[in-house]
């Protein structure tokens, strides 16, 4: 097993690197693999995006709370769009963001979204993996996912991606990386936390794909690879499944899978991160991700913080 800390740094550290490592092929139909072993291999320095400045506030939130208080976090996004609106965010995003930093209550400009339907984009997935380092078990998770999405995603598949994410990121950060993951019972343990048969079809779709070691191009087309939570985060979770003990070899097939690189590749690294821990990080890429040691302070606020912690 790995410790707390170090589960805590693997996954802030991987989602980071998925999203800088992802954000140049952002909107790509197809990604050949050496353009991404390329990118690898430049040294050159990497910006994060959005999943990264909203995941760190998160972080930081439950670092401060070891709970959401969704009122204070509901402002602190706004307030992490606000400061820096450049990092990439969607159309909707900004628009929802601007709107509570202008005073709406977050209800109504969460409900507002898409002519009144909630958003069920990627949004709340994206930033919830270190709700695992606060959870207490599976169940808690998943209710902190719940609440974290309050403030941007009143659709259910965008409450459900961050669910669903949430509780791989607790599943991933409870194994030990030295025993082979058990990929089927990790999607059965998934499965049960989510109430909703579509996302359960999602699930067993990438057991089976596993089973037939289906590749990004395939993977992509059958899981999906859009902006919305159920055509993202089963991508993410199927990405991890395959190379859940290497992180750049996960970010490579998660990249490969093209369309929303940054965010499935961020939710993805979250995951093998969670898992291995910030070993599983190429030295060199250290220096190149702006944010790295922001990831590293936070990850050691959440776990000296989070009272019963991912273990
Ligand atoms: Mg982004």
């Amino acid at each position: 097993m790995i410790g707390s800390v170090d589960t805590a740094r693997g996954l802030l550290l991987g989602l980071l690197a998925g999203d800088c490592f992802g954000a140049p092929f952002e909107g790509a139909a197809t990604v050949g693999e050496a353009a991404v072993r390329t990118l690898e291999q430049t040294g050159e320095p990497l910006r994060y995006t959005d999943d990264s400045a909203l995941a760190f506030a998160f972080a930081a939130h439950l670092a401060e709370h070891g709970e959401v208080r969704v009122d204070r976090l509901a402002r602190e996004f706004a307030d992490t769009w606000r400061a820096q609106p450049w990092r990439g965010y969607g159309a909707g995003a900004a628009r929802l963001f601007a709107r509570i930093a202008e005073g709406t209550p977050w209800e109504q400009a969460a409900r507002d979204q898409f002519g009144g339907s909630g958003s069920y984009g990627n949004g709340a997935a994206m930033r919830v993996a270190p709700a695992a380092l606060a959870a207490r078990d599976l169940g808690h998770a998943a209710e902190l996912a719940r609440q974290s999405a309050l403030p941007s995603h009143a659709h259910e598949d965008g409450t459900l991606g961050a669910v669903c994410q949430a509780g791989a990121a607790f599943l991933a950060a409870q194994q030990d990386p030295g025993i082979q993951l058990d990929t089927t019972e990790f999607l059965g343990a998934l499965s049960e936390t989510l109430a909703s048969a579509r996302w359960r079809d999602s699930l067993e779709r990438a057991g089976t794909l596993l089973r037939e070691e289906a590749g990004p191009e395939r993977a992509a087309r059958e899981l999906g690879n859009g902006v919305a939570a159920p055509d993202s985060v089963p991508a993410a979770v199927y990405a991890f499944l395959r190379e859940p003990d290497d992180l750049a070899a996960c970010l490579r097939f998660a990249i490969r899978m093209a369309g929303d690189t940054d965010t499935i590749a961020a939710m993805a690294g979250a995951l093998t991160g969670a898992r291995c821990g910030p070993a599983t990080l190429p030295v060199p890429w250290h220096a190149r991700l702006e944010g790295a040691e922001r990831a590293v302070e936070l990850a050691d606020r959440l776990a000296v913080t989070s009272s019963g912690g991912a273990r």
